[in-house]
């Protein structure tokens, strides 16, 4: 099942816990531009919407006005069929319950992991807080961390117990701002899936704010293309690295290069680019003006005449070439 669509017209959303945004628009005061122009999406219940984006996109003002850290100028916001923001009612952060990581966790510095873990719990019964924080922790691999501060964790920790504090009240949405952009790649990918499996056993509706392709692509039942404030494309993974809309689209998960404007297609990726003898029939051919040894890979920087950015070919590392060679270009299929 797709997780992520766009509302058809009438669509009720009436299961608990889906999100419904229609139209959002958020403009910062003192801005001629808006920061989120007529956002549009829905999030199905316990369902997991990645959503990718350049700096600047919208995607963490998106997640703030989903909070309620920031008042929409005009659209909605509905979770599981209640309004929580539209230009006439707007719920307070509070009030919303809704759950939010940032790249930096921001435990309380003060409290405990414990303490920390059972913030969000003031309204549960005495009895029930501490099961809940014990499953939590031993869900994040964490048992006997109870008593220790923030001070006394690792990156990582501190990451997996800003998770488990969103998770401890059963949050209705939880929101995921880049949570493992500061830990190192291997750390980052069992994170992910650490993550991953405990939003599942949790059944959490969640939006993941990332820049890194892979986790998009394997933690997002849909993922959401952000680019100046709007939604360019949502789709599943598959379809979106089969069919991106645009070159813009297909740059944020790979190394694209658009060719001369009487190609078609007008841009391919780095390892659908063949280099060839020069005298070879292309679409092109250039000079090579920069090597990036990557170990499995490398990417070949090829000036051609009459195109600004040069052509990136991705080749097997085996391969040598030098700077200042002239090659050929050809589409590889
Ligand atoms: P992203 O999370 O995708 O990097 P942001 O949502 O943080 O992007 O920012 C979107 C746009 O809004 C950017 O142009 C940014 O400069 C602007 N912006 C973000 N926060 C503020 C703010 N508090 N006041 C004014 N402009 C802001
Ligand atoms: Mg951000």
């Amino acid at each position: 099942m797709v997780g992520v669509s766009f509302p058809k017209p009438n669509e009720m959303m009436t299961s608990p816990n889906s999100l419904t945004v229609e139209n959002l628009t958020v403009f910062y005061p003192k801005s001629k531009e808006p920061a989120l122009q007529k956002v549009t999406l829905n999030v199905e219940a316990s369902s997991i919407l990645s959503i990718v984006g350049a700096s600047g996109s919208g995607k963490s003002t998106l997640l703030r006005a989903l909070c309620g850290l920031e008042s929409p100028t005009s659209g909605t916001i509905k979770l599981g069929g209640k309004i929580l923001g539209s230009s006439t009612k707007f719920v307070r952060p509070d009030r919303r319950k809704i759950g939010l990581v940032s790249q930096s966790g921001d435990l309380f510095p003060h409290l405990n992991v414990f303490q920390n873990l059972a913030y969000g719990l003031i309204n549960w019964r005495r009895a029930d807080r501490k099961p809940r924080c014990k499953e939590l922790l031993e869900a994040i691999s964490l048992t006997g961390f109870e008593k220790r501060f923030p001070h006394e964790l690792s990156g990582g920790e501190k990451q997996r117990i800003a998770l488990a504090r969103a998770l401890a009240p059963r949050p209705p949405l939880l929101l995921l701002d880049e949570p493992f952009s500061n830990l190192d790649s291997k750390l980052r990918q069992s994170l992910r899936r650490l993550t991953e499996e405990i939003l599942r056993k949790e059944k959490t509706t969640t939006i993941f704010v990332t820049h890194h392709p892979e986790d998009a692509f394997a933690t997002g039942d849909s993922i959401a293309v952000m680019d100046s404030g709007t939604i360019i494309q949502c789709d599943t993974p598959r379809n979106l690295w089969k069919n991106p809309v645009s070159p813009v689209a297909a740059s944020l998960f790979d190394q694209v290069s658009q060719l001369p404007s009487s190609n078609f297609p007008s841009w391919l990726r780095a390892n659908e680019i063949e280099l060839v003898e020069e005298s070879h029939e292309g679409f092109g051919s250039g000079i090579i003006h920069e090597i990036e040894f990557l170990g499995k890979t490398q990417m070949i920087y090829v000036k051609i005449p009459n195109n600004l950015a040069p052509i990136i070919v991705e080749v097997t590392s085996e391969r040598e070439f030098r700077i200042g060679s002239k090659v050929g270009l050809k589409h590889k299929n």
